[in-house]
C-alpha cells in the first residue's frame, strides 16, 4: 500500500474544498508558473481568481467577507500550493495580513480593507524589515511624525513579500523614537497614487522566483491619522507578537506540504529511471533514503497537524508554533536535499520540481523570524 500522509484535522468537507483548491491550482497556477518566474510575480488577475473562487481570506469572518472557515482553510490552499512547489502568490501572507486587520485593526478599517482582501481585488503586504534591521524590530528606523490630523512617514524598508502588487502596505515605524517597543506603530500606506511612496527593486532572489518581494520607500509619505492600525499609537509591537504563532505555523504547515510533494514526485522518478540494468528504486539505498525521508515527514505531520487543531482550538502558544516552523522547516531542507540526490544531475535542472523546491526550501530557515530567533524564544519559555 503506498504512503499516505492523511491530515487528522480533515474532514469530507474539507477534503470537497481541497478538490476545489487543487483543480485551481493545477489549471489556472501551475501552467503560468514558468512564466510567472521569467517575469518575477504571478501577476494581479491571478489574485482576482483566486478570491473570485473563495479561497483568499478563507479565515476571515463572512461579515468582513472571507470565507467563515478556520485555519484548516487556509491551510488547504496553502499546502497545495507548497507541494506543488508554487510560491509566486504569497497567500500566506495576504492572510497575516487580514488577520492583523481582523484582530487589531477598528471597525472601519476592517471594513475598509477585509471585502475586498477577499476578493482578490486588493494584495496586502507587511513591511517590518529595513535594510539596516531584520530580527531586532525594535531597531527599526523608519518613522511617522504625527502633523495636525496626518502621519509623514520616512524610511525605507526591504525584503516585502508581494512588495510590487501589493494595493497597500502595512508599514512598522516609530511613532516615538525615544521609546523602544512602545514607540513602534504600524501605519496602513495604500500603494496607488501615493506620493513619495516607491516600489524599489523587485529583488533577484536564489529561489522564490515567482514571488516579488521588493524593496519599498516612503519619502514624506502623508497618510490620515485614521490609518494608524487599531487607531492607537504605540500597540505596533505588540500587534506584531500577538499574531507571530499564526506566521510560525504557516512555514510549518507549508515544509511539510513541500516535503510530501517531493517525496511523491522523487518516488515517480526513480521508479522510472534505470541505471545498471534495474531502477534506481531498486537499489537499497535509495529505499533507506525514501524510507528516512517517509519517516521524517509522517513524525512532521503529526506534529503539525496538533498545531492545526491547537490553533483552531485557540491553545497554540508561541514557542510550540517556534518549534514548529524551527522543526519543519530545517527538516525540510534536508529531505529535500536527500530526494534531489535521487534524482541525479536532473535534480540540478530547474525544470523538475525538486530543483525548484531545494532552492524555495532554504528561505524558509530565514523569514518569519530566523531560525536562531526561534531558539531563542523557545529557550525563553523553558
Ligand atoms: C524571501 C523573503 C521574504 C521576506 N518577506 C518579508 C516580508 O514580507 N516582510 C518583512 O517585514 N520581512 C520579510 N522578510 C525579511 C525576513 O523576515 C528577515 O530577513 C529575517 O527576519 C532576518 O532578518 P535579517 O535578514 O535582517 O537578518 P539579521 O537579523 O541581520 O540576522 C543575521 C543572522 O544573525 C542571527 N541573529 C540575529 N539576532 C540573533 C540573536 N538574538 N541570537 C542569535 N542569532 C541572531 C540570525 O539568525 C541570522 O542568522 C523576507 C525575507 C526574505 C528573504
Amino acid at each position: 500500500m503506498p504512503l499516505q500522509f492523511k491530515r487528522s484535522w480533515s474532514d469530507a468537507d474539507l477534503e470537497s474544498y481541497r478538490d476545489s483548491v487543487a483543480r485551481f491550482v493545477e489549471a489556472e497556477m501551475a501552467p503560468h508558473d514558468e512564466e510567472a518566474r521569467k517575469r518575477g510575480n504571478v501577476g494581479r488577475e491571478l489574485w482576482r481568481r483566486a478570491g473570485e473562487l473563495g479561497f483568499l481570506c478563507s479565515d476571515i469572518p463572512e461579515e468582513y467577507g472571507g470565507g467563515g472557515g478556520d485555519f484548516r482553510h487556509e491551510t488547504v490552499f496553502n499546502e497545495e500550493m507548497a507541494r506543488r512547489g508554487l510560491t509566486g502568490m504569497a497567500a500566506s501572507v495576504h492572510s497575516i495580513v487580514a488577520h492583523y486587520f481582523l484582530n487589531h485593526g477598528t471597525q472601519e478599517q476592517k471594513q475598509r480593507y477585509l471585502p475586498r482582501m477577499a476578493r482578490g481585488e486588493t494584495i496586502g503586504a507587511i513591511a517590518m524589515t529595513e535594510p539596516g534591521t531584520g530580527s531586532d524590530l525594535q531597531g527599526v528606523r523608519t518613522r511617522a511624525d504625527r502633523v495636525g490630523d496626518h502621519y509623514v512617514i520616512n524610511g525605507s524598508k526591504t525584503f516585502i513579500s508581494n512588495g510590487l502588487l501589493a494595493g497597500f502596505v502595512l508599514v512598522v515605524c516609530k511613532t516615538d523614537t525615544s521609546k523602544g517597543a512602545s514607540g513602534v506603530s504600524i501605519l496602513i500606506v495604500d500603494t496607488g497614487n501615493t506620493e513619495g511612496f516607491r516600489v524599489g527593486r523587485v529583488l533577484d532572489k536564489i529561489g522564490l522566483k515567482a514571488q516579488d518581494t521588493s524593496e519599498l520607500f516612503f519619502d514624506n509619505v502623508k497618510v490620515p491619522a485614521a490609518n494608524l492600525l487599531g487607531g492607537v499609537e504605540g500597540k505596533g509591537f505588540f500587534q506584531l507578537m500577538s499574531d507571530l504563532p499564526y506566521e510560525r505555523l504557516v512555514i510549518g504547515t507549508m515544509a511539510v506540504a513541500c516535503m510530501e510533494g517531493a517525496y511523491e514526485a522523487t518516488l515517480e522518478y526513480v521508479r522510472d529511471r534505470k541505471a545498471f540494468g534495474q531502477t534506481v528504486a531498486d537499489f537499497q539505498n535509495t529505499r533507506f533514503k525514501l524510507a528516512d525521508a517517509a519517516t521524517q515527514i509522517t513524525v512532521g505531520r503529526a506534529f503539525v497537524d496538533r498545531c492545526v487543531e491547537q490553533i483552531v482550538a485557540g491553545t497554540l502558544d508561541t514557542a510550540t508554533a517556534s518549534m514548529c516552523k524551527l522543526w519543519c522547516s530545517e527538516t525540510q531542507g534536508r529531505v529535500i536535499d536527500e530526494l534531489l540526490q535521487l534524482h541525479g544531475g536532473y535534480g540540478f535542472m530547474t525544470e523538475y520540481l525538486i530543483a525548484r523546491m531545494y532552492t524555495d526550501a532554504r528561505v524558509q530557515r530565514i523569514y518569519g523570524g530566523a531560525n536562531d530567533i526561534m531558539r531563542e524564544v523557545i529557550s525563553r519559555a523553558m
